[in-house]
């Protein structure tokens, strides 16, 4: 299911970043006295009654040296395209400025709802100060106060009743939804068109209300996929989105709706380190990966120079061992036949579930082969192992002891499941759990 996301909106210093952090459950982004202080993070995830929705600080995505007023009214927009419920901040000590106004007029004339938050009110006597912002004609005004954390129930209680009613965002089980990542110019607009006009490809334009806009959908061979779509791909426009904090966004909001994401990797320029930043985000959220090397009509192409892109690839990418390399080119078509069958697979194993008494003879056979590693005089013991969760697969295994069972002995395992069961293209994780 697709999570609601909800972006603050306001001039600087109202307190954006405050109640950003607040809602976070954590202090993640810097928070100064000064306006404008860079901030490391804008999107995160937070929960409300059950309901858990990501949350963008718009503040954080500044514009070069762009004046003031674009500044806030590009955010505004941003808040408007990306977000499904705005939250409209304003500061209750200073009264309605020139500034709020701008912003009130973009937000009014889209469609989203918006509910306004007063901030700063810091004690029971200023509530009679937030009458003057029902001017701003988005209804009751909701006091708050980032600083002490209150009226955050009552904001929270309004911004989750304007979520979309739960049905419209179920997305289907069987259809694989899957994303590009990559740098601005590896080729994922290319890659999506290349797809979308290969052979056997049946591409359907039927808006579904619980589908972006610009996803698109295919059917090949009674298989339904999804191309969720990644900043580099819609049409470029707005000023935000030439800034990096924007790409991140537009990457992770994707990566999160994925089951597969793709690691675009340009064959004619090799690795470069903003690659392994991007490739890190979809390995931390769990989801199935295929690496594609792009542009791969530029390389004199045999088999030993994939050897050696394979080889460097690995090197770079340690983390990423499990997913599978994909060497094609989106202008040519050359190998893009192959791309297919690597995202299926990828999404079957990210989806599989391995019976509980398989899993075990297979731990078993890996204890006897390899004793559990005797630290400070104990004895690791493993008792039984169970998979909890799938998309990625994880697994439970029940020790004496979890302080006994080390890291490598973690690995030991994982490479034993992944050699039975063959989890390619997929995470998996394991837990070790106490039982005496
Ligand atoms: P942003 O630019 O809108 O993200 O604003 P910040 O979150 O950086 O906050 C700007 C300033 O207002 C900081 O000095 C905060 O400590 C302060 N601030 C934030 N919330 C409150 C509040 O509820 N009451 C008071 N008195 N100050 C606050
Ligand atoms: P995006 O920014 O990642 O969406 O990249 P684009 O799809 O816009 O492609 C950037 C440039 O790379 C364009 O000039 C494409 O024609 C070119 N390009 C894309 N795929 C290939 C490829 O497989 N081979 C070659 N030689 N050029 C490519």
């Amino acid at each position: 299911m697709r999570k609601s996301v909800v972006a603050i909106v306001g001039r600087p210093n109202v307190g954006k970043s405050t109640i950003f952090n607040r809602l976070a459950g954590e202090r993640i982004s810097i928070v100064e006295d000064t306006p404008g202080v860079t901030r490391d993070r804008i999107y995160t995830e937070a929960e409300w009654l059950n309901q858990p929705f990501n949350i963008i600080d718009t503040g954080g995505i500044e514009i070069g040296d762009a004046p003031f007023l674009v500044e806030i009214r590009e955010q505004a927009e941003l808040a408007i395209q990306e977000a499904d419920v705005i939250v409209f901040m304003v500061n209750g000590r200073e009264g309605i400025t020139g500034a709020d106004e701008e912003v009130a007029k973009i937000l009014f004339r889209s469609n989203k709802p918006v509910v306004l938050a007063v901030n700063k009110v810091d004690n029971p006597e200023m509530r009679d100060q937030i009458y003057e912002f029902y001017s701003l004609g988005f209804g009751e005004p909701f006091p708050i106060s980032g600083t002490h954390g209150l009226g955050l129930g009552d904001l929270l209680d309004a911004v989750v009743g304007h979520f979309p009613e739960r049905a419209e965002m179920v997305e289907d089980e069987e259809t694989i939804h899957f994303s590009l990542i990559g740098r601005p110019n590896v080729g994922k607009s290319s890659l999506v068109n290349a797809l979308l006009n290969q052979d056997r490809v049946i591409v359907s334009d039927v808006a579904g209300t619980t589908r972006d806009a610009v996803d698109s959908t295919f059917t090949r061979e009674d298989q339904d996929f999804v191309i969720i779509d990644t900043a580099g791909m819609r049409k470029r426009g707005k000023v935000y989105e030439t800034t990096e904090k924007y790409s991140i966004l537009r990457a992770l909001k994707a990566i999160e709706r994925s089951d597969v994401v793709l690691v675009l990797i340009n064959a004619e320029e090799g690795i470069i380190e903003q690659d392994k930043k991007i490739a890190g985000y979809a390995h931390d959220a769990g989801k199935a990966i295929v690496i594609v090397v792009n542009k791969w009509d530029t390389v004199e192409s045999d088999e030993k120079k994939m050897k050696e892109f394979t080889d460097e690839i690995r090197a770079h990418f340690l983390y990423l061992d499990y997913a599978p390399i994909v060497f094609l080119s989106a202008k040519t078509k050359k190998r893009i036949h192959t791309l297919l069958p690597a995202i299926l697979t990828a999404s079957e194993n990210h989806a599989k579930r391995i019976q509980t008494n398989v899993l075990n003879d297979v731990i078993m056979d890996a204890l006897a082969m390899n004793p559990a590693p005797t630290y400070k005089g104990q004895r690791l013991k493993v008792l039984y192992a169970t998979q909890v969760a799938v998309k990625p697969p994880a697994f439970a295994v029940f020790v004496n002891d979890p302080e006994l069972m080390h890291f490598s002995y973690v690995r030991f395992l994982e490479n034993r499941i992944r050699e039975a069961f063959g989890f390619t293209g997929t995470p998996i994780k394991i837990f070790p759990r106490r039982r005496s």
